[in-house]
């Protein structure tokens, strides 16, 4: 088996993994690692959780497709529970982060056309990720993503992260729609104060804007509630989901309310594939265990444990720049670049990420036991303190 025949998008480790059971993955050489990246923020429950398994076995031998040409109960019910469980009042059902984000813009454009605004605005982020499809790569931030795809996607203008006054200077007449991350991820855990998001509610009430979260990342569950906007209070309009909500099937959300909710008229927008009994049975156990067994708290109690023993371990080490985390979503950012640190981790038998260059990014299941816990500390401290070593 080669990659000769696959497109040359991603930048793979040469290492295929064969098997997963909770937190735990097995390479074709049997090798077992210990995952603290979750498939990027997507296996929350493990890897093949029992229930998961037995819930998707059940609906493939029952009905597994249909389009959106009839109704869907597993979709109905998906809806239903979500919008319980975020404070929202409508979903649409996709396959991805990027579609639920293209639903979202599409969502924002309607706004502008019910207005009688031609060239509307959305005011975007530095250091923003959206996704990769043309709309929400120019809703991206940088280069990286951006270049080689001109002519762009016209309309984002973009201010600083976490900098709500640079929001409230950039409005304009067009003006229709704020999209922010509550938590940026690809950037490497960019958490803003406290007092950010609420500030953004407050602008877009006052001048008729929406406030569309981008939770793609750090929903259903993470960051210690479900959806990370209610640390704050500040609810959106819109919020867009997907990744941790399939548990790795795929599926994306984007749920409204209010005026938002009712923009997409029959026709507007869809998708063959999107909410298939499959997708949402599944999405829909998903999210009932992650309540049943609170698995945000527990997010939040583990997360602020593993912060605080890194912080323990390692600030004072010279190449430690910030420890920083909310609930499971966490991060160790360098001072260089510390990309190798990927290969030397998994040479210890611990799948970490490096995102941004320099920011060790942390992502475990949801489900992680104390013991795994510890076990990434007591793996990852010493492999920082000699990088820095072998660095200096
Ligand atoms: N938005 C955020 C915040 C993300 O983290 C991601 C993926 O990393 C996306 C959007 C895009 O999601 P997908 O890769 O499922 O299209």
């Amino acid at each position: 088996m080669t990659t000769a025949h696959l497109m040359n998008n991603y930048g793979q480790r040469k290492m295929t993994l064969a098997k997963g059971e909770g937190a735990w993955v097995w390479d074709t050489q049997g090798r077992r690692y210990l995952d603290c990246v979750s498939g990027i923020a997507v296996c929350g429950l493990g890897h093949c959780h029992p229930e998961i398994t037995r819930v998707i076995q059940e609906q493939a031998a029952t009905l597994v497709h249909t389009s959106n040409l009839y109704n869907i109960s597993w979709q109905e019910r998906l809806a239903d529970l979500l919008c319980q469980t975020g404070g929202m009042e409508r979903a649409f059902f996709c396959n991805s982060g990027a579609e639920a984000n293209e639903a979202a813009i599409k969502l924002a454009r309607l706004k502008a056309y019910a207005k009688g605004i031609s060239a509307p605005e959305i005011i975007v982020m530095d250091d923003a990720f959206h996704g990769r499809t043309l709309a929400t790569l120019s809703a991206t931030s940088g280069a990286k993503v951006q270049k080689g795809f001109a002519p762009l996607v016209t309309g984002f203008i973009r201010v600083p992260y976490g900098d709500a006054e640079a929001v409230a200077a950039a409005g304009t007449a067009n003006t229709v729609a704020v999209l922010v991350e509550p938590i940026q991820g690809e950037a490497g855990i960019n958490i803003p104060a406290s007092d950010y998001l609420p500030r953004l509610r407050e602008l877009c009430d006052s001048n008729d804007w929406l406030l569309m979260l981008d939770e793609i990342q750090s929903g259903n569950g993470r960051t210690g509630t479900f959806f990370a906007w209610q640390h704050s209070g500040a609810a959106p309009d819109v919020l867009t989901t997907a990744k941790g909500l399939g548990n790795g099937l795929p599926i994306g959300a984007c749920l409204a309310r209010g005026e938002a909710a009712e923009f997409f008229s029959a026709g507007s927008h869809g998708s063959t594939y999107g909410g298939n009994p499959l997708v949402c049975r599944v999405a829909h156990r998903v999210v009932e265990i992650i309540n049943e067994e609170h698995l945000a708290p527990r997010a939040k109690q583990l997360g602020s444990w593993l912060v605080s023993e890194f912080r323990q371990r390692l600030t004072d080490h010279a190449g430690v720049k910030d420890i920083r985390g909310a609930g499971l979503m966490l991060a160790i950012e360098m001072h260089a670049d510390c990309g190798d640190l990927v290969g030397l981790a998994a040479e210890q038998g611990l799948l970490i990420n490096v995102t941004g260059g320099n920011r060790v990014r942390l992502l475990p299941p949801l489900t992680f036991t104390d013991s795994q816990a510890e076990q990434m500390v007591k793996t990852l401290v010493p492999l920082i303190a000699t990088w820095q070593g072998t660095q200096a």
